[in-house]
């Protein structure tokens, strides 16, 4: 018998999706309360929050041209699964709606691609790295002062792997020498400018320190001095300054590879996609990297708190598909 598209077939600890993009097995679907699953042939009761789906779209929507930019490169390299992964990227999300007083929304299953230049993946994994990112700096705020580095070099064309190493390399360097700190969060950043159609990389550094320091315009000019020196230059641009809100520093600091729509060209992102291969964006160290961990703990034990409260209520289920030029639409799917 044929299978019939945009059906959840569930077992005790899988299920397995059939879509128009092929057949999705999730062996860690963690809907298995069968007494509380609610059955209907109404799927109206279901009304996701717009704003929510709105969200996923825009973000879709500034994916498209990239990802097709990435789907021709890995295709013609013959990278063929890599491809299509990016190409049918968030093509559909499976939402449950439990029927507690704030009627919850939960992103259950989707097939982000997961690439690191990918607009939609960045955007979801920049959100989670927030928010352990944010509870990290809370933990550390008690303990020592907390700022915000950015160093800076030249712009650059090509980019290489060989940039971006010396760059986190004199970071540190730089960090031990002007600040004795070996206690940070680094994020990775790089943007274009088009009209000169070169790359601007940067490294953004949030340290802690037991001591206070200097953000005066006259130390500025120090580290100017002293980062140029690392490049062969008089000076170089860099900026400092005391982290006052944890939560906004957060966002600051978790942000994406490269900015898009800036950075859309085919020549652009073809041009950073073999440097950044394989890099990790985010570095952790000292008191930083310890403290990221209980952080870490703290949101899966929250998660996990979740996960059981709504454990108690009745849920339905509904798979929104990707149209190009209309958005999100349910599919007709059955539970
Ligand atoms: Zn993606």
């Amino acid at each position: 018998m044929e299978e019939q598209k945009g059906i959840i077939k569930m077992s005790n600890k899988s299920s397995t999706i059939i879509t128009n993009y092929g057949t999705i097995v999730n062996n860690n679907y963690y809907g298995n309360n069968t007494e509380n699953r609610t059955t209907t042939d109404n799927d109206t009761l279901y009304v996701i929050d717009n704003d929510e789906l709105s969200k996923f779209e825009k973000h879709k929507n500034y994916a498209l041209s990239i990802q097709q930019i990435l789907y021709d490169y890995y295709k013609a390299i013959g990278k063929h699964t890599k491809a299509e992964n990016i190409r049918t990227c968030g093509n559909f999300l499976l939402f449950r709606q439990y029927k507690n007083p704030e009627q919850t929304n939960k992103l259950m299953l989707a097939n982000f691609c997961k690439h690191p230049l990918c607009p939609l993946c960045s955007w979801r994994k920049s959100l989670k790295n927030a928010k352990i990112t944010h509870k990290t700096l809370k933990i550390v705020e008690k303990e020592e002062f907390l700022y915000l580095l950015t160093l800076t070099i030249s712009n650059v064309n090509p980019i290489t792997k060989r940039i971006i190493r010396d760059l986190y390399q004199n970071s540190k360097k730089f960090l031990d020498k002007r600040y004795y700190s070996k206690s940070y969060l680094s994020q990775f950043e790089i943007t274009y400018n088009p009209e000169r159609e070169d790359y601007h990389p940067h490294i953004h550094l949030l340290f802690s320190s037991p001591m206070e320091h200097d953000t005066s315009e006259n130390a500025i000019r120090k580290n100017n001095e002293l980062w140029g020196g690392y490049y062969n230059q008089k000076y170089q641009i860099t900026d400092i300054r005391p982290v006052e809100d944890v939560e906004k520093a957060s966002f600051e600091l978790c942000k994406y590879l490269c900015k898009s729509p800036a950075i859309s060209t085919t020549e652009a992102i073809t041009g950073i996609i073999s440097p950044t291969t394989n890099l990790r964006q985010f570095n952790y160290a000292g008191l930083m990297r310890e403290a990221r961990a209980e952080a870490k703990e703290i949101c899966t034990e929250e998660e996990e708190l979740e996960i059981y409260n709504l454990s108690q209520y009745e849920y339905i289920e509904q798979i929104y598909s990707w149209i190009t030029g209309q958005g999100y639409k349910k599919a007709n799917n059955k539970i």
